[in-house]
């Protein structure tokens, strides 16, 4: 009988191909990038079982929305098979608790809140309302999110894992959003797609800067020198600094003291890669906190 070839090990992504290197040449990040990759294999095989969602939403309701500044995607709109949630939200929990971005105490509140039959689904949706200020009862949005979190009896960390949890399936939606609607009149500092703050941004070869949300990676234009976080738009209490070689720069601000990093897309060979870049930056965010900025 005839032998068969060993299957083709699956192709690495781009970003784990990036992943690696970013290891080799910088092995003292090697923890940071092991969690990452980690973390993007398990949302990318998560992510192509999700299937694109039908986002039902006529032209003047976006434009409604988008005017009051809200964002666009609803819970309902979101694809969530519960059982592949419920799957991925302990598979996130697992990861960060691998690599210490966890207490075990709280791993084991956070997993021990995704066995209980009715206790998860209601959670996500509460949490998603009060985050994303999508829903017609939400007035003031920071203050609703406010009020909302911390989530009783929850770790803080619960949200950070719901969040990345979240991810495959709302990557998803601000695909099709992306896709079919028009952002650019969108001013917020906050995410239009599902209401969530930027944790990294983009310049592009034109010198705009391009904020990503940390939840559903959707991408939205923002004034260069104005703070995502507190709306300041005075030059002059917006430090901004630059790695060596350029690639990277970090602004911060002075009124709410928190900054964002960027990957500097002019004359770059590739483009952004958040969940490389995040890492890369590293010792961006230490030089940031050492300047007495937070994250
Ligand atoms: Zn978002
Ligand atoms: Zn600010």
């Amino acid at each position: 009988m005839a032998e068969r070839p060993p299957r083709a090990p699956r192709a690495e992504s781009r970003e784990i191909v990036e992943l690696k290197q970013l290891r080799e040449a910088h092995p003292e990040l090697a923890s940071a990038v092991d969690m990452q990759v980690a973390l993007v294999d398990m949302q990318r095989r998560v992510q192509s079982r999700v299937p694109l969602p039908w986002i039902q939403a006529d032209a003047e309701w976006l434009r409604t929305q988008q005017a009051a500044g809200k964002p666009l995607v609803r819970f309902n709109d979101i694809p969530l098979d519960w059982t592949d949630f419920r799957l991925t939200f302990r598979q996130t929990a697992d990861i960060l608790r691998r690599f210490d971005a966890l207490e075990p105490a709280d791993h084991e509140k956070i997993l021990a809140l995704g066995r209980e039959g009715n206790a998860l689904e209601p959670l996500v949706q509460r949490r998603y309302l009060a985050t994303s200020g999508t829903d017609p009862g939400t007035g003031d949005r920071s203050r609703a999110i406010a009020e909302a979190s911390p989530v009783p009896d929850h770790p803080p960390s619960l949200d950070q894992v719901l969040a990345l949890a979240l991810r495959p399936f709302l990557a998803r939606c601000a695909e099709v959003v992306m896709q079919r609607t028009d952002l650019s009149a969108w001013r917020h500092g906050y995410c239009p797609c599902c209401g969530w703050e930027p944790d990294f941004a983009v310049i592009t070869p034109s010198a705009d800067r391009r904020l990503i949300c940390g939840r559903c990676a959707a991408q939205w234009s923002f004034g260069t020198h104005t703070c995502p976080f507190c709306s300041n738009d005075d030059r002059s209490r917006i430090t901004s600094f630059a790695t060596r070689d350029g690639r990277y720069r970090v602004y911060a601000c002075d009124v709410c003291r928190r900054y964002l990093k960027a990957y500097d897309g002019r004359g770059a060979a590739r483009p952004v890669m958040v969940s490389v870049d995040s890492i890369a930056t590293l010792p961006l965010d230490a030089a940031a906190i050492q300047k007495g900025y937070v994250g």
